[in-house]
């Protein structure tokens, strides 16, 4: 137990019970949190209100959910026997696959024991007498921990858009990020999707094969590029794990979290001909970050920004044998500003005789009535109306809590003009309270597993580093929170990011304020940032209510960071192909 001498906590009794860490969250995030508590010897308990582990694996089971990013760098590093033992078989993991991973995890870790599934908190105040959160679950126990980390999942709080009629729809009405358990048949039924974000789009071209008819109402186009997935060469697989754990080194400096070669060159450098060479190359790659990486202003440069969005567009309407269709699913901003899909057979889909576009910008959706989904003038009938809608992505989770921090002072308020953390990590004034992957951090915008490994080891550093001090309590200071946020918005403003009304900018939710929520300076130079925190003394973080250490070198956390080539210096050891050829 860290710092009895300091614990005022209530005493236990049946209901109340104490804990050193609260994790909410039971996805890739919180089981490594539970894993690393554990190791510390602290009391640790993670709920989560799904029925087993797995995060948004659990959540998403729509036909053709799979990840964008490669197996072989969406998983663990931390454990060097799981990484070589566990068997991947596609370049791009499906569903069930990455969610028997997240079960193994969990068997083969003991887990589960810390583990209270089906369990949702509700409230969680903080004490500053006790200097512990008092946490209210809607299951019986109530809970105190000095800790509490929510690993609730930057895209978890589903979005179902207020249209009017919902209710009254005669038909199945699903959401792509709570999608039945059971299979969902299709079959001879008339099929309405709304949304082409990433979930929309992987399910579309198998909702369309079977259904009678499908509807696609498409609000704003969007950058596609074909995932090319493959079954895995599992000799090639053996072949390249042997450098597993050099290659995840590379990975944790890198700009993404997925080992890269630099663009040393800007988009300008080159000749026409070798440019369309060097962006056929990336686009046939099927990885979406390799087009974004051919030239270092890609996401800096309008004109850059342009010429790779223009070639883009271009495979597109290639697809796509109804030019008058193929130009509705012309995406407009600038590319990569949304987060780019990855597709098998998308704009394909299109050229099915059952299949229709509607394009709901011209002719906005009105309302559902019992019989479809009335766009202009035309009503659409329909049997199964399908939300691909997305989330209220970063900060939704973490709001539908009532948490509460120094003063009573509600996290809603706290962040009402926006997310504000110091380092993505802590907010001011809700001391022990720690996000992982959280608005400010790189997050949404770096592998993910990465980022949480990064962010789980850090904290519980932290966790030791007060224990070994006798710390009851960890703010952060809000002249250092300030810095940071101003730090974020400075670089993302650099980019071309702002340009596009993107769930990366709240701009998907109605009423929620506009502001850059990740951190657009790369994994490898956040890392740095982060470590250099820890070597000026912990700065900026306030230790029961006194500053412990001041930045000596401020510029090494909020000084420049070169968005477009941040991190740079690492080389994958085949130039950047690594086990992507491989299969
Ligand atoms: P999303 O990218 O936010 O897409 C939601 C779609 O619904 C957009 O096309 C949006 O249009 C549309 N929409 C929302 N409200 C609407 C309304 N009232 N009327 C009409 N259209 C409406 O959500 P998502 O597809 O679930 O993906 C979210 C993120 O999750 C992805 O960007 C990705 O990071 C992650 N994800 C990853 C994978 C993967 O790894 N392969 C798969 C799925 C999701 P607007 O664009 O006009 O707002």
């Amino acid at each position: 137990m860290i710092n009895r001498a300091h614990d005022q906590s209530p005493t236990s009794t049946p209901h109340v019970r104490q804990l050193d860490i609260l994790v909410v969250g039971a996805g890739f995030a919180g089981m490594y949190m539970i894993y690393r508590a554990r190791e510390l010897g602290l009391r640790v308990l993670a709920v989560d209100r799904a029925g087993d582990v797995g995060g948004t694996w659990y959540w998403n089971r729509y036909p053709g959910a799979r990840c964008d990013v490669t197996s072989l760098d969406y998983s663990y590093s931390f454990s060097e026997e799981l990484q070589q033992e566990w068997r991947w078989s596609e370049k791009y993991a499906t569903q069930p696959e990455i969610l028997a991973y997240a079960r193994h995890v969990a068997d083969r870790f003991s887990l589960r024991e810390m583990i209270e599934f089906n369990t949702s908190v509700t409230k969680a105040h903080y004490d500053e007498q006790a200097a512990r959160w008092d946490i209210t679950t809607d299951g019986k126990d109530r809970l105190v921990a000095q800790f509490l980390v929510l690993a609730t999942g930057c895209l978890s709080a589903a979005n179902i858009p207020e249209i009017t009629g919902i209710s009254t729809f005669g038909g199945r009405v699903l959401h792509t990020a709570s999608w039945p358990h059971e299979n969902v048949d299709v079959s001879d039924r008339r099929v309405g999707v709304i949304g082409t974000g990433s979930s929309g789009v992987q399910s579309i071209p198998i909702l369309a094969e079977h259904a009678s008819h499908m509807y696609v109402f498409q609000r704003t186009a969007n950058y596609s590029l074909p995932a090319h997935n493959h079954p895995f060469d599992q000799n090639a697989v053996e072949e390249w794990k042997r450098n597993y754990r050099g290659y995840r080194e590379i990975a944790k400096y890198s700009r993404n979290g997925i080992p890269m070669k630099r663009p040393e060159k800007s988009t300008f450098d080159v000749s026409d001909s070798e440019r369309t060479a060097t962006f056929e190359e990336a686009y046939d790659s099927g990885q979406f970050a390799r087009l974004e990486n051919t030239y270092n202003d890609i996401m800096t440069s309008k004109a850059a920004n342009d010429l790779v969005s223009d070639f883009v567009r271009s495979n597109i309407m290639k697809k796509v044998s109804d030019p008058s269709v193929g130009r509705k699913l012309l995406p407009r901003m600038p590319f990569a500003t949304k987060r780019v899909c990855l597709d098998t057979g998308y704009f394909e889909t299109f050229n099915r005789g059952n299949v229709t576009l509607v394009d709901v910008k011209e002719n906005p959706i009105r309302e559902i009535t019992y019989e479809g989904v009335v766009a202009g003038s035309n009503t659409y009938e329909i049997d199964d109306l399908v939300f691909a809608t997305g989330f209220d992505a970063m900060t939704g989770a973490v709001l539908r809590m009532d948490i509460r921090g120094r003063g009573g002072q509600t996290l809603t308020e706290a962040w009402s003009g926006g997310p504000r953390t110091y380092l993505g990590l802590t907010t001011t004034g809700f001391p022990n309270c720690f996000f992982i992957t959280g608005p400010g951090s790189p997050s949404v915008l770096s592998n993910m597993m990465v980022s949480i490994e990064q962010h789980v080891d850090w904290i519980a550093d932290l966790v030791t580093f007060m224990e070994s001090r006798q710390f009851a309590s960890v703010d952060a200071h809000g002249k250092d929170q300030e810095a940071w946020v101003g730090h974020v918005a400075s670089v993302a403003r650099e980019t071309l990011y702002p340009e596009a009304d993107s769930w990366y900018l709240g701009a998907n939710i109605p009423g929620k304020t506009r502001v850059f929520m990740p951190y657009v300076g790369g994994v490898g130079s956040y890392r740095r940032r982060c470590d250099e925190v820890v070597r000026q003394g912990y700065c900026g973080f306030v230790f029961d209510d006194e500053l412990y250490s001041e930045p000596s070198d401020p510029d090494r956390i909020y000084g420049e960071a070169d968005p477009a080539n941040s991190d740079g210096e690492v080389q994958t050891r085949d130039g950047g192909e690594g086990m992507r050829s491989n299969g």
